[in-house]
């Protein structure tokens, strides 16, 4: 008989807590999670005999009785990731807490007559590159893909940003040919669930991820839960009013946020590819003002994220915003933003994670969302 490999809800509880909190007693889970001491010692002992957990007794003290200790078994899951671009697919094999045991990258096929990626050679890329992943570890249990755009359901794609695909079921050609359970999402919605369980979410139940790199992409935690698609896929966000003066954006709004932050329209209007991080090493004035101009209006999109949000947390992450969040503009504007008037007593201050990311740490990404489908809960 093949072994139910996903979790009861209860499993999923406790195993969720401790992938993300660490090590726990059994009275600690109960308490945390609102279960019996008899339901949480069943669920215990599940765990274990299912290999998704060990038990083992704490060294006895001065005072009490030992007590009985759960920790995650890492290897009980592998999960492989994938982050897709215009034209690559990286791959990670990841363990139950995200660690990363081999990495892989693969060419995409090239741009069909209908200006799209074929979805068939993208799907048997994705396939090969889990074949080569899963020999680094003892078994594959499931894959996450990522990618930019809009995604429906966790299985169709309706609108890959970067690929030219609309409306394509991925997760269903990937799972016939490889016999795996596939989960695909947008590629921030993926990081936001790692961040959940592996980062920002450690310490903050609601918090916001902007990205900024090839595009500009928003991602939401609200109460511990991932918003799995956004109403305007940022669309607000990005086209917030920054200053009437300012560059246009690709929809002829003048100064808009993403006049000074999707890559896309900063090189438009350089008359070529730029990148923050290009304008960072340059460092001439010209360079230097546009960078700043960046910096400043990314300072007004996390005052008004966290704002609208009601957070203090908002996590800054993708290939260009190291340069940004270096430059000084930035958190002047967040400053002036909180700077409360002469009567206001309520005092703000905002908890701002900045996380460079390489693809390596997007297809990660995807990995933690495929473990947490794999283990059946979100
Ligand atoms: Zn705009």
């Amino acid at each position: 008989m093949v072994p139910q490999r996903t979790l009861t809800a209860g499993q999923f509880a406790v195993t969720r807590h401790l992938l993300v909190h660490g090590p726990a007693t059994r009275q600690d889970l109960g308490d945390r999670l609102n279960l019996s001491y008899a339901s949480m010692s069943r669920l215990a002992r599940s765990l274990v005999d299912r290999g998704m957990a060990s038990e083992a007794l704490e060294p006895e003290t001065a005072i009490g009785r030992p007590r009985q200790v759960l920790t995650a078994v890492p290897e009980a899951r592998h999960v492989v990731g994938c982050k897709l671009t215009a034209d690559t697919a990286y791959g990670v094999v990841c363990d139950m807490f995200g660690n990363v045991k081999a990495t892989a990258r693969a060419a995409l096929p090239g741009p069909g007559a209908d200006g799209g990626v074929p979805v068939d050679g993208a799907v048997k890329v994705i396939a090969q590159l889990t074949g080569r992943l899963a020999r680094r570890v003892p078994a594959v249990d499931g894959i996450g893909v990522a990618l930019g755009g809009v995604v429906a359901d966790r299985v169709t794609v309706r609108e890959g940003t970067f690929l030219g695909w609309r409306d394509v079921d991925l997760a269903g050609p990937i799972t016939q040919r490889t016999g795996l359970p596939v989960i695909v999402t947008n590629d921030v919605t993926a990081l936001a669930r790692e961040q959940l369980w592996f980062g920002a979410g450690r310490s903050h139940a609601t918090f916001g991820l902007i990205t900024v790199g090839a595009g500009l992409g928003f991602g939401v935690v609200r109460d511990g839960v991932v918003v799995e698609a956004l109403i305007d896929n940022g669309h607000l966000l990005a086209h917030a009013p920054i200053d009437p003066r300012g560059p246009r954006c690709g929809l002829g709004h003048a100064g808009c946020v993403a006049a000074y932050l999707n890559r896309e329209d900063v090189s438009a209007a350089a008359h070529h590819p730029v990148t923050f991080g290009e304008l960072a090493r340059l460092g001439d004035p010209a360079s230097t003002r546009q960078l700043d101009g960046a910096a400043h209006a990314l300072g007004h999109l996390v005052a008004t994220f966290a704002g609208a949000l009601q957070t203090t947390c908002v996590v800054l992450a993708g290939e260009d915003v190291a340069a940004l969040t270096a430059s000084p503009a930035m958190h002047e504007a967040i400053a002036d933003r909180l700077r409360p008037g002469p009567a206001e007593v309520q005092r703000c201050e905002l908890d701002i994670i900045t996380t460079p990311l390489t693809f390596t740490d997007w297809a990660r990404g995807a990995a933690v969302a495929g473990i947490q489908n794999v283990l059946g809960g979100a």
